[in-house]
């Protein structure tokens, strides 16, 4: 992580966080920001968001490139939590790159601390609650169990579950969550969601059609245009959000990290609209 102390209040970090360590059935994410950070600077695309905001000349936000993590698991947690601590109190935020989904636990402690009444909205195919997968507590398969337990979440919305077992669907109920699941989700639902709110995007949400480098494939998910007019239509601004679960050695041809990159830019947009970006675009 880099540039850190130039950081000013209400500006937008990049922060790359490639640890892969709890993946349970496949590595790869570890490697996914830079793939994403090589899309964006392709050439292929530029650095306007739909609403025409161009990231390439929009002085708020500043990419602090990739965190080192430490070997073993504490000394990973500690640092990630950490380094997001640094960011918030700041008065800045944080847009993370996973990994995979397990990073969402050392930074909702982190958030959680800085901003009680969380919400969360969660897309996934999975619901990510086991209390433990393989043994592992800490598995990707797990973060959101974790986070609920600390306290760090007040409100959680899941949207484009579509792999609820009977253990998930329990822990669901015991710790309150609000699972959308694929089958009843419908475009512009209102999911009543109000700040400070917090974006955690696993791509397998998408289906594996528009998203297959991802170590999960679960057919049945979101377009890619339904989840752009889900970030698009957010009733206030993220106080944060993650993106998680691009796997690089499943994406030979480079289109997931394109579709993690095109939503880097939407969800950047998002965090750093003020209205006149989107009036600007639609006169
Ligand atoms: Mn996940
Ligand atoms: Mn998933």
């Amino acid at each position: 992580m880099r540039d850190g102390e130039l950081l000013e209040p209400g500006q937008v970090a990049l922060l790359g966080v490639p640890w892969d360590a709890h993946s349970s059935f496949l590595r790869g994410p570890a490697l996914a920001p830079r793939q994403i950070r090589a899309a964006l600077q392709s050439g292929a695309m530029n650095l306007c968001a739909e609403n025409g905001l161009d990231l390439s000349s929009d002085n708020r936000w500043r990419d602090l490139g990739d965190l080192t993590i430490p070997a073993g698991d504490e000394a990973a947690l500690t640092t990630i939590t950490g380094a997001i601590a640094s960011v918030l109190e700041r008065g800045a935020r944080v847009f993370a790159l996973g990994g995979d989904h397990a990073v969402s636990f050392p930074l909702l402690r982190a958030y959680g601390e800085a901003h009680p009444g969380l919400t969360v909205l969660h897309l996934d195919a999975h619901p990510d609650l086991y209390d433990e997968l393989d043994g592992d507590r800490l598995s990707h398969a797990c973060p959101f169990a974790r986070a609920l337990e600390e306290g760090h979440i007040a409100r959680l919305v899941q949207v484009g579950i579509r792999t609820l077992n009977l253990h998930q669907r329990e822990q669901a109920r015991r710790f309150g969550v609000e699972v959308v699941e694929m089958r009843d989700w419908r475009p512009g639902m209102d999911l009543r969601l109000s700040g400070p709110l917090y974006l955690s995007l696993d791509l397998d949400a998408l289906d594996p059609a528009f998203a297959p480098g991802v170590s999960h494939h679960e057919p049945g998910g979101f377009t890619t245009r339904e989840v752009l007019g889900i970030i698009q239509s957010l009733p206030v601004p993220l106080s944060g959000a993650d993106l998680v679960e691009l796997n690089p050695v499943r994406d030979p041809s480079g289109i997931t990290a394109a579709l993690a990159a095109k939503l880097v830019k939407e969800i950047m947009a998002q965090m750093l609209d003020d209205g006149a970006a989107a009036r600007a675009a639609r006169p």
